[in-house]
């Protein structure tokens, strides 16, 4: 029986134990809330990332080990390597983790970004948007400057200052790659954010095969640098058809929970076949797909499950402002169809 560990306890820990139970595997998660989403379904150690006994104690008798968020301490992931394989490789945190050494990273593979600086001051163009080099996520630890005058004389000392895009649209690109080299693509999803926040993915269909070949190029540069194993994601912003990488996130990914039930493998099955060292399953979509996060609050159950083909996904969250407390998905085979469906989800959740 292959057993699993995982960093971190969150929805995507969850969904990464829900995707391997058929498979057989048997999962163990480290996370310090005593309360976590992933912690109902296997065993869960409510400890810290620090300690060195704890760490042992959580990779004794794993035959793997992965993550679900990318701030795991890179000491740690590098320490438990001593015991078991942490895949994909803690390399990849390390560059995820400082948004200026992501963005320096991607240059250097020669994948375009936003132009971006550390050396803050009002020389930059504006507008743009400052944002902390680590620890942000969904839009958290941002600001957007219209002109340097915005800029006080506070210390900038681990921030970076990056160009506001007028983008036309942002997609991402989740790709996996195993053991053996094999590397596999979903098609690109296009988001929509609000607050930071994402709030709804799409795949209809509607990216050329220009885009798509591109993002596989720049994501396949990236695999390939840090001799990678498990899904890798990439958020672009699209720009007068060319793409620029604004943050990638070495994991499963948000963008891509609609390939549960829209993907003929999802990337959490995926995800953990690359890590255990099988082969990996077909990412082709089953039809026109639509996610919306449910964000904030929880809504009314029974009038999502009315809707047919309706997913729902609860994560067993307590509902905050701006936390992110489950998911719907629809796979329709048709982009009108699945329209209709997301307007009957308009009805009870905002996002869509
Ligand atoms: P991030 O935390 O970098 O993923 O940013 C969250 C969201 O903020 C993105 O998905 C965009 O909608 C927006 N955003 C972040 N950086 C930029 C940028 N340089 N230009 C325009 N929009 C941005």
């Amino acid at each position: 029986m292959t057993k699993i560990g995982i960093l971190g306890g969150g929805q995507l820990g969850r969904m990464l134990a829900l995707a391997g139970y058929p498979l057989g595997y048997r999962f163990r998660f480290l996370d310090p809330a005593s309360h976590s989403p992933a912690g109902l379904l296997a065993e869960h150690l409510a400890l810290g990332y620090s300690d060195q006994s704890v760490l042992e104690k959580f990779a004794n008798s794993l035959d793997a080990i992965t993550y679900e968020f990318e701030n795991v301490p890179v000491e740690a992931a590098r320490y438990l390597e001593k015991f078991v394989s942490v895949l994909p490789p803690p390399i990849a945190l390390e560059k995820a983790q400082d948004r200026f050494v992501e963005k320096s990273f991607f240059c250097e593979l020669g994948i375009p970004t936003p132009a971006f600086t550390t050396e803050i001051d009002d020389a930059f163009s504006f507008p743009a948007v400052l944002k902390t080099r680590r620890m942000g996520y969904d839009g958290k630890g941002q600001t957007i400057l219209n002109s340097g005058s915005d800029l006080t004389h506070e210390n900038y000392e681990g921030m970076i200052l990056e160009e506001l895009v007028s983008f036309d649209r942002e997609l991402s690109i989740i790709g996996v790659r195993n053991k053996s080299g094999e590397v596999k693509f979903y098609p690109l999803v296009e988001n929509h954010h609000r607050e930071g926040i994402l709030r709804l993915s799409l795949v209809t269909g509607n990216v050329t095969a220009e885009l798509q070949q591109q993002a596989e190029a720049f994501i396949t540069k990236v695999m390939i640098a840090l001799e990678y194993i498990g899904v890798l994601a990439i958020e672009f912003f699209e720009k007068d058809g060319c793409l620029l990488a604004n943050e990638m996130a070495p994991r499963v990914h948000n963008s891509g929970h609609w390939t549960i039930e829209g993907a003929v493998t999802s990337q959490f099955e995926n995800h953990l076949r690359a890590v255990t060292g099988a082969p990996l399953g077909n990412t082709n979509p089953r039809g026109a797909c639509a996610m919306v996060n449910l964000v904030g609050t929880l809504p009314d159950v029974e009038s999502i499950l009315k809707i047919e083909g309706a997913h729902l996904h609860l994560y067993d969250k307590t509902p905050r402002p701006k936390r992110k407390v489950g998911h719907v998905t629809f796979v329709e085979k048709d982009v009108e169809t699945l329209q209709r469906k997301l307007d009957l989800l308009k009805e009870f959740v905002d996002e869509s």
